[in-house]
């Protein structure tokens, strides 16, 4: 194995979504996706589409996004983002936000270039940094209280150690907002603060926002890209997985200005070349559907999060019943919650793995049925010990799964 993919380590991915194989968990909060199905117009539309007249809707489509789709893309962010977003030259449809962060980084990072990633951080983000041969540079979003109620907005940057990292060498930094997996949006203050760095240092912004429709009111999501001097230097990253709650259609996007997004058609289209057209051509409808009630409370982009919000209260509630302290998320859907109480219930002394939050998963899937995310896989390995006492809980499942799995904790417990 080439030495810039280490070992070639399991991602957690590969290992939970095997042990779900494996224990068959009575509840899975584990990896991220809904365990219910997606709105009727979304999959109706790809029904249509298999079976249209149209013989082309089932071949190979433009390289960088099928038409329609990036005509739709461009009415969706364009109001958002507050400039005419062109859909030949700033859009690449990509296949799931992790082609597009894939690309991104590819496309820009040369051997030697620093990167600031702020920690915990989606898993794949170090992986690809190194593949670029950049050198990832970490900095840890801290709790600033551990007991009582501690929401994700706790969960804050050192603005000298974040301004420290900042050198001629770094040439991206890695933001994810709403954040995967506290649920933290980063409020303007802490963007302005990123924006300014980004802007003294010449350093690029890569915004992975998959989770920008979930997010629970009164918080607002902010764009980097709208700060002002942001657009230049910014690619942003969204996922059709995420938006419509189809995350086994594995399609994304990532759109910024035409310079930037050179770089990333470059790798794309000798890796992927095209993505799949009637999914792209399905998810370009939808928005076509979603944008023509846009200002509707029903639109999907409100009416998920209200979906959410309810879901959200009942876990936070279930764990704080069962001896976990949650980390109240502000969006997406995932609780990080901490079991530190509960580390004399639990004898993690036969599993075999190096972090606790492991054994912890492992040891209460087994006992529980519930089976979770050890969030260390966040971290990188000089940090690893912040994520060891907690675990991630996904709640965007039927209730009926959320009420079980709160009944199997209490039964445990
Ligand atoms: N970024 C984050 C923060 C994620 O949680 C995920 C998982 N959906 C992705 C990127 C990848 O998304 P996709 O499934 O569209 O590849
Ligand atoms: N983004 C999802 C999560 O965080 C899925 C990740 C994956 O399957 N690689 O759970």
């Amino acid at each position: 194995l080439p030495a810039r993919y280490g070992a070639g380590e399991k991602s957690v991915w590969v290992e939970y979504i095997q042990l779900a194989a494996e224990y068959k968990p009575a509840v899975n909060l584990g990896q991220g996706f809904p365990d219910y199905h997606a709105p009727k117009h979304v999959t109706k539309a790809l029904g249509e589409i298999a079976i249209s007249e149209n013989p082309l809707l089932n071949q190979y489509t433009r390289g960088f996004g099928h038409p329609p789709l990036i005509q739709s893309l461009s009415k969706v962010y364009s109001p958002l983002i507050g400039k005419e977003i062109n859909p030949q030259n700033e859009i690449l449809v990509t296949y799931g936000a992790y082609e597009a962060l894939y690309s991104a980084i590819l496309g820009h990072v040369e051997e030697g270039d620093e990167v600031i990633v702020i920690e915990p951080f989606f898993d794949c983000y170090d992986f690809m940094i190194k593949s670029a041969g950049g050198i990832p540079r970490f900095i840890a979003l801290n709790p600033k209280k551990t007991t009582g109620t501690v929401t994700s907005a706790d969960w804050v940057l050192d603005e000298k150690e974040l301004e420290s990292l900042f050198s001629s060498k770094t040439k991206m930094i890695i933001l994810n907002t709403p954040h995967n997996p506290l649920g933290k949006v980063f409020t303007r203050q802490e963007l302005e603060l990123i924006a300014n760095l980004c802007k003294k240092h010449n350093v690029l912004c890569l915004s992975d926002e998959v989770y920008e429709w979930m997010v629970f009111e009164p918080v607002q999501h902010i764009r980097i890209a709208t700060l002002p001097g942001m657009w230049e230097r910014t690619i942003t990253v969204g996922s059709a997985g995420k938006t419509f709650s189809v995350t086994g259609w594995k399609t994304g996007w990532a759109y910024g200005p035409a310079a930037l997004m050179f770089n990333l058609q470059v790798v794309h289209q000798n890796c992927v070349y095209t993505c799949c057209t009637p999914i792209q051509e399905a998810i370009s409808r939808s928005f076509e559907y979603e944008l023509a009630r846009r200002d509707s409370p029903d639109c999907y982009f409100k009416a998920l999060a209200r979906e959410l919000l309810p879901k959200r209260d009942f876990l936070v509630n279930t764990l704080r019943e069962n001896g976990f302290n949650p980390t109240i998320p502000e969006a997406g859907y995932f609780i990080i919650a901490d079991w530190t109480k509960l580390a004399n219930k639990i004898d993690l002394s036969s599993e075999g793995d190096k972090y606790k939050d492991y054994k912890f998963t492992k040891k209460f899937a087994k006992e529980t049925g519930v089976l979770t995310i050890p969030p260390t896989a966040f971290y990188s390995e000089g940090h690893k010990h912040l994520g060891e006492n907690f675990a991630r809980f996904c709640f965007i499942k039927k209730d009926e799964n959320l009420s079980l799995a709160g009944k199997l904790m209490k039964e445990w417990n």
